[in-house]
């Protein structure tokens, strides 16, 4: 017997669950785009998503998913054949410099591998060691979403400055925002990325750049920016049209007003940071407590470095494909497949998946989410520890205390 009618729960990293008010905001006639509400509401929300960047400089918004906001990055930052800095800790990070690389940038990869996050020792020594300093931008994912790992963004701002080099520093916070904390000023980031299905809890279909004023001026006539993708007419636009080089994403806009109200009004930043942490200690507990009886590990051992919106593990034996595969079918929980673990139809494939915690998620979703996988771990006889529930419901217990 299944028991999976009912709502489903896409617990995957990305698209997230979305509120249904965001839904119910953008259900709705067309509206004129020449004047009117959504005219007047998008200086609002450009200065909103200043706000959720803790940022005071500018942001652009394109019609795109998570690629499309890195390759706008790109387009913008570098002229054919400058040179760009990767810092790579999963398949996130490889992607960004795979498009750097195809658009006709020079691009210089320093893989940290899948258990581990980058070292600003070993940033400091390539850009020390980059001595005519052609090396224009940095570029590092906060949280690589397939390795989970949470890099150290102001311990990258420390290693460029103590080296002394001017390149730029250009962080993905597609995983991030709106789940770990992320400081855009204070941590001297100078062009960010993010799209509206993870943390903001849009449907996809939004990228989004932040731009400092240092990185504006720094960028200005690199060759690579056509019209379309060209950030200073939708930065500087002296029409409303230019700030979407055409059509503005009507619907899309009105959703991700309801979700910035939601994340910066009425939950508050510091909240949505806190829940996504007391939510991300619930599902490592319950690993943690598993693990103690089976062949089930976190893939990040320190704390420290794990983001807090998605948890990447392994449970060996190909336990975690044969789960997943549980989870969907008997109890309407779709967790998120190991991404660039193992290659596809490897033997080892299976042993790898993630979950996502990231988003319009609470405590019933995420402890509903690892009793599911309790259940499941007993109805296909996967070697497990006891007690990783009762772990998880002790970490909410306590969160919820002290706050
Ligand atoms: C999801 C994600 C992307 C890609 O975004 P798409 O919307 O799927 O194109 C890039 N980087 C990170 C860190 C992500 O989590």
């Amino acid at each position: 017997m299944s028991l999976a009618h009912g709502r489903p729960y896409l617990a995957i990293p990305g698209p997230s669950s979305m509120p249904d008010r965001v839904l119910a905001a953008m259900h709705r006639a067309a509206p004129n785009i020449y004047e009117g509400d959504i005219v007047d509401m998008t200086a609002g929300l450009l200065a909103d998503l200043r706000r959720v960047a803790l940022s005071t400089s500018h942001a652009a918004i394109y019609i795109s998913n998570g690629h499309g906001a890195w390759e706008a990055a790109i387009a913008n930052m570098f002229s054919r054949g400058d040179k760009a800095l990767v810092l790579a800790t999963g398949r996130f990070g490889i992607g960004w410099a795979t498009h750097a690389r195809a658009m006709g940038v020079e691009v210089e990869v320093i893989d940290f591998g899948l258990n581990t996050p980058a070292d600003p020792a070993r940033l400091e020594a390539a850009l020390r060691a980059d001595t005519g300093h052609s090396i224009k931008a940095v570029l590092v994912t906060h949280i690589d979403t397939a390795t989970s790992i949470l890099n150290d963004i102001p311990a990258m701002r420390a290693a460029m400055d103590a080296a002394g080099h001017p390149a730029l520093l250009a962080v993905d916070c597609i995983a991030s925002l709106g789940c770990n904390e992320f400081r855009m000023d204070d941590w001297g980031v100078d062009v960010m990325v993010s799209a509206s299905q993870k943390g903001l809890m849009v449907p996809p279909g939004l990228g989004f750049v932040w731009v400092s004023d240092k990185a504006v001026a720094a960028c200005r006539g690199s060759d690579l920016a056509t019209p379309y993708w060209n950030w200073e007419k939708r930065i500087f636009a002296d029409y409303y049209y230019e700030h979407f080089a055409g059509t503005a994403p009507t619907h899309h806009l009105f959703g991700l007003r309801e979700s910035l109200t939601m994340i910066l009004d009425e939950e508050g930043l510091p909240q949505v940071w806190a829940r996504h942490k007391a939510l991300a200690g619930a599902v490592w507990a319950a690993f943690d407590t598993w693990g103690l009886g089976g062949d089930l590990a976190l893939n990040i051992a320190d704390p420290a470095h794990r983001g807090h919106s998605v948890t990447a593990a392994k449970i060996g034996n190909g336990g975690a494909g044969r789960l997943r595969q549980w989870c969907e079918t008997q109890a309407g929980v779709t967790l998120g497949i190991g991404l660039g673990m193992a290659e596809p139809g490897s033997p080892s494939y299976g042993d790898y998946l993630r979950v996502a915690h990231m988003g319009h998620v609470n405590a019933h979703m995420t402890l509903g989410v690892l009793a599911v996988m309790e259940a499941g771990m007993q109805a296909l006889a996967i070697p497990h520890g006891p007690g990783g529930i009762a772990a998880a419901a002790s970490v909410v217990a306590q969160a919820c205390k002290s706050a």
